[in-house]
């Protein structure tokens, strides 16, 4: 177990420490081998109706052209992920509150579990209790939202304080997924402009008391369109684009350590930023060392992909890229097992395959 001390002491080293890497690199092992569990992300919809200050496709950006894919469309895209022998599958979008886009999920979460038997990863925000438990009931059994920042008050200092925007629901919901029983996955954005190590300490402690069964972590990219870009370019950043980075790293080395068995994305953020030093291969070798053991291709159209636009220069991970970097990376890429984490397995063992 890794102290206090510890932990500070690797957030503020200048490069990864050996031994975390050995130690992460060795548990990873032993629950995880070499496998690395591959999940066809498909983006939905840039609609939201947040205004998070770091998200480029928050509400208030009016320059950006919204897009809701169509059912139709959605369907092939499941039917291409089928033949190419994927069994896991991610779905993302903005937070939209209506019944419509609610009726249209349960139509999506049903085609994807009816037609395709896919495990299915959702991530749309602070839905409805009743929506959640549809959504579950449904065939969604995984379900990303990341608390961001754990300090409220630094919270606030990147959202609104309004009823779009409310800590405690955020919070709340996280303890809800888990009640309703969905394997939950949750995690930080990294090196946020005011943000200081003693903040991603305070996420860890979070990370580790709540024990999800998936991690997703990821760097802070800036995006031009939102107001945080502004504070940016007045040099009021604190970590560097590598401090970033390597602070991601670090973080998934920890988690990997602390929780064991949980499932660790190696997000597109942390690739976005991996590859301006270093190739895609050393960089996925480097997160995967680390103990991160899924990453999600990305399957949204071309044309809606660009306007899905979170941050700058954002990574667009194709499936056959990504498929041989992992081998090249010398780890073993996997379509046709589902990868749920040990610790969920376990609670669930009647219902879950592995
Ligand atoms: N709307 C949903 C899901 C889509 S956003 C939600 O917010 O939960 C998914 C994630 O993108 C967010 O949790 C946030 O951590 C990340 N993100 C947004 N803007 C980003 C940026 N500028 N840099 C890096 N990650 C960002
Ligand atoms: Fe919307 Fe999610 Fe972006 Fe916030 S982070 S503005 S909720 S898409």
């Amino acid at each position: 177990m890794l102290s206090k001390k510890e932990i500070l002491d690797v957030l503020k080293s200048k490069d990864i420490p050996k031994d975390l890497l050995e130690e992460a690199f060795k548990v990873r092992k032993f629950y995880s081998g070499y496998y690395v569990y591959l999940r066809a992300l498909t983006e939905i919809t840039n609609i939201c109706r947040k205004s998070c200050f770091y998200c480029g496709i928050r509400k208030e950006n009016a320059s950006l052209k919204r897009y809701y894919l169509k059912f139709d469309l959605i369907n092939k895209l499941f039917t291409n992920i089928k033949k190419l022998g994927y069994s896991s599958i991610a779905l993302q979008g903005g937070e939209i509150f209506s019944e419509k886009h609610y009726f249209f999920l349960y139509k999506l979460i049903k085609l994807a579990k009816d037609k395709f038997n896919y495990e299915i990863t959702i991530s749309f925000g602070e839905l409805p209790k009743d929506v959640l438990e549809k959504l579950y009931f449904l065939g969604a059994k995984r379900y990303l939202l990341r608390f961001e920042i754990i300090s409220p008050k630094r919270y606030y200092l990147f959202h609104y304080k309004d009823k779009f925007h409310n800590y405690e629901n955020r919070i709340k919901t996280l303890v809800l997924l888990k009640k309703i029983g969905y394997q939950v996955g949750t995690g930080n954005l990294i090196g946020l402009p005011f943000t200081f190590i003693k903040d991603l300490y305070k996420d860890i402690l979070f990370i580790k008391n709540f024990k999800p069964d998936m991690v997703g972590i990821g760097p802070y990219i800036p995006q031009k369109n939102t107001p945080l870009f502004n504070y940016l370019t007045k040099g009021i950043n604190i970590f560097s684009e590598k401090e970033r980075f390597l602070l991601t790293l670090k973080l998934i080395a920890i988690f990997r350590i602390l929780l064991k068995t949980s499932n660790i994305v190696a997000s597109t953020a942390l690739i976005t930023l991996g590859t301006k030093f270093y190739p895609l291969e050393k960089v996925l070798n480097l997160a995967f060392k680390c103990g991160a053991n899924v990453i999600m291709p990305i399957f949204t159209p071309s044309e809606n992909k660009r306007l899905y636009s979170l941050y700058e220069d954002k990574y667009f991970s194709e499936h056959e890229k990504f498929y041989f970097a992992v081998k090249n990376s010398d780890f073993i890429p996997v379509l046709d097992r589902y990868g749920n984490p040990l610790s969920y397995y376990i609670r669930n063992q009647k219902s879950c395959k592995l």
